[in-house]
């Protein structure tokens, strides 16, 4: 590993890293020569993060797996301190980790089940909330930065399929604002990604078997008022924007904002969608 990367000499804690964005994150991360913190609830999902990133030849002191539920404090602190333990410090931190929840009736829009919005809350919003918190005091000394994974989701358009997981990320743009002014009075500098749609386990962790993403994903691609670049992303389309966000040579003077990084998807409006001039014609 040279000592010359970009990364090297800095430690990173990225959550939801035991697959999706996450992992591409963390793996681009070590391989640009941090020490990573890697975590998720499935143990054996986080072993293949972290055997991919030993097999890209990073020396095995430079990772840790920590497998634990974010969504609750003592998880939360277990990254914390053992990152500390292990590393020493804490310069950069990834709040990637997120999900959205099905009703158990398929409920959507106003009669969704007020259950799925305190379990997508939890885990979306007062997770980064309080490991942010937590995080802080080694954020300041280290004149860190950290990055949030939102969403296109977030609006300015309406998501009625599922509009808690949309508050929860609009909500976490207004965090990304309000905590980059509060910190980088110490140094510290707060930003996000809000990706559109991207080929990870998060359709699956919904319960989406794998045909039916297939399908979805198809769809997507091939309607340009889906997504006008015509493919879906690729986990490490969002760790580029991540690390780039994260890197204080090329980004420092970015603060409290989002990118959108969705292949056009939110420049479409519907009305745009279809060609006015044959339908007039016909
Ligand atoms: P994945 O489902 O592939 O990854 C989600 C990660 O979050 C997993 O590592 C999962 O780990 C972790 N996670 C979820 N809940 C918990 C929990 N309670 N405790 C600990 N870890 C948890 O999805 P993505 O990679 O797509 O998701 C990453 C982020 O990207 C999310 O914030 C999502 O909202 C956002 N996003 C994704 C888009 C997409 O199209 N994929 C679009 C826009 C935004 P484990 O299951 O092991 O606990």
């Amino acid at each position: 590993m040279s000592t010359t990367a970009r990364f090297s000499g800095k430690v990173v804690l990225v959550t939801g890293s035991s697959n999706g964005i996450g992992r591409a994150t963390a793996i681009l991360f070590a391989q640009e020569g941090a020490k990573v913190t890697i975590t998720g609830r499935n143990a054996q999902r986080l072993e293949d993060t972290k055997q991919e990133i030993l097999k890209a030849g990073i020396p095995e002191d430079h990772v840790l797996a920590i497998a634990t539920d974010l969504a609750t404090e003592e998880g939360q602190d277990k990254l914390i301190n053992e990152t500390i333990q292990k590393f020493g410090k804490l310069d950069i931190l990834v709040n990637n980790a997120g999900a959205a929840f099905n009703d158990d009736e398929a409920k959507t829009g106003v009669d969704q089940n007020v259950s799925i919005y305190d379990k997508i809350m939890q885990i979306n919003l007062r997770s980064v909330v309080t490991l942010t918190q937590k995080a802080k005091k080694y954020l300041v000394e280290a004149k860190g930065e950290v990055v949030n994974v939102s969403s296109i989701a977030a609006g300015p358009q309406a998501y009625p399929a599922l509009p808690y997981y949309a508050m929860s990320k609009s909500a976490l743009n207004q965090y990304t604002r309000s905590v980059a002014i509060d910190l980088i009075q110490h140094g510290v500098r707060v930003n996000s990604v809000s990706p559109g749609a991207v080929a990870t386990g998060f359709r699956q962790a919904m319960g989406m078997p794998v045909e039916t993403y297939e399908k979805y994903t198809q769809f997507l691609q091939s309607h340009k008022e889906c997504i006008p670049y015509g493919s879906i992303g690729q986990p490490i389309d969002i760790a580029h924007i991540i690390a780039f966000l994260a890197d204080r040579k090329l980004s420092s003077y970015i603060i409290g904002q989002t990118i959108v990084a969705d292949g056009g998807s939110t420049l479409v409006m519907g009305m745009q969608a279809h060609n006015m001039m044959d339908i007039l014609k016909s």
